[in-house]
């Protein structure tokens, strides 16, 4: 059992983006300080940090003194460099631990920890060389996406191909690097589970949820996923032995695929809170974001209860191509929740922001926060 880290007590998170940004909120309503650390200054982190440490994450000096100053240390990204967790859990515990991140911050790495648990995931082969990529075209077939072992996000780093004739092409735009060529997924839709466990094995989740991709770039949540309950039931399962044969303290979320004969294949994993589970916020009893405090911190988790169904759309840089969205625009609408992250520069496919629906009937959900994002183009 671990000695619990009380409000009053400071945590470090590594990286800057959204999902610290929530944590911190999280954390300091609970009355907990933060720090955060990542290479910018006037972050989404930072600005509800206590305090903002600017350095290179191949800075271990730096790290060695952020770490020396927190009870604790958790990330938000999982690009995190080895070295760099290392170098703070020498100083304090970092939870999720940095074995977590060495397996999910590689394909070929977290590929094989799926397979050699015996769970289902999409059909792939490791590739590095043109000549694997026909081999591998040859056993699984056309069309097939090329992804690159190092982990890039929201799709960077991936290449669909659907003829021989791309094999070239495809492997010079990935960068001529290791890399995973997997089976293309003719999907019904796709679902994830956010998941928390905490030190002592206690386990919640959050249910399936449904995921609509644009771009590769999550567009729109629904909760609960529109799937029969044995695949909603089958996807917790799943993400109850990830989480526990991975020894997570924290949240984490598998992102699947459901076949159109009902089967779940795993997408990948994130070690993290995740943008599908950002409606927890205003959804749930407890938020996916309090949910990895009080795993980090050795507290009681919070109930994942869900107040009512909801619908989150996701604002990207896109939105401002004709100025400043219409921010009154999606006030008009009572249900629905305003988030933005204190982003200053919105460049396309950048996640600015988030809306989010409630409704008793989740499909009334959908239908109101794609309106509400459509009422935010000026
Ligand atoms: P990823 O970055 O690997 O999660 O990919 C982002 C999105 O691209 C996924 O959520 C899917 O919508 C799509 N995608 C990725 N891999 C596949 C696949 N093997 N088959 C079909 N769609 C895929």
């Amino acid at each position: 059992m671990i000695q619990p880290i009380l409000p009053g007590a400071t945590i470090g998170v590594l990286g800057s983006g959204q999902l610290g940004r929530m944590f911190a909120i999280a954390a300091r309503r609970m009355g907990y300080r933060v720090h955060t650390f990542s290479p910018d200054q006037d972050t989404p982190t930072g600005q509800i940090s206590d305090l903002e440490v600017m350095a290179s994450y191949d800075d271990l000096d730096a790290v060695s003194n952020f770490a020396r100053r927190v009870s604790v240390v958790t990330f938000e990204f999982e690009n995190v460099p080895g070295p760099t967790a290392e170098a703070a859990a020498r100083c304090v515990p970092v939870r999720p631990s940095g074995n977590i991140l060495h397996v999910t911050q590689q394909r070929i790495r977290e590929k094989s920890f799926l397979k050699n648990t015996g769970l289902p995931l999409t059909p792939y082969r490791e590739v590095r060389s043109t000549v694997d990529i026909e081999q591998s075209i040859a056993e699984l077939g056309l069309p097939a996406v090329l992804k690159t072992a190092a982990f890039g996000y929201d799709g960077k780093g991936q290449f669909l191909i659907r003829s021989r004739e791309q094999v070239a092409e495809a492997w010079k735009t990935i960068g001529e690097q290791e890399a995973v060529l997997e089976a293309f997924i003719d999907f019904d839709r796709e679902i994830s589970v956010v998941a928390a466990r905490g030190e002592n094995g206690e386990f919640v989740h959050y249910g399936a949820v449904e995921n609509q991709h644009s771009r590769h770039i999550l567009d729109i949540t629904i909760a609960p996923a529109r799937v029969p309950a044995e695949v909603a039931a089958q996807a917790v399962e799943i993400a109850r032995c990830v989480l526990e044969r991975l020894g997570v303290v924290g949240v984490l979320c598998v992102e699947f695929f459901v076949t159109r004969d009902g089967r779940l294949l795993i997408n990948e994993l994130a070690p993290r809170p995740h943008n599908s589970g950002h409606f927890t916020v205003d959804a749930c009893v407890t938020s996916q974001f309090e949910q990895q405090l009080r795993a980090v911190c050795g507290l009681p988790l919070g109930s994942t209860a869900m107040h009512r169904p909801a619908a989150m759309a996701n604002i990207l840089g896109d939105l401002w191509s004709n100025g400043q969205p219409d921010w009154l625009g999606a006030c008009q609408f009572p249900d629905v929740k305003l988030h933005l992250y204190g982003k200053m520069e919105p460049r396309p496919g950048r996640k600015m922001g988030h809306l989010t629906a409630l409704n008793q009937d989740a499909e009334k959900a959908y239908r109101t926060v794609l309106k509400a994002r459509q009422s935010l183009t000026p």
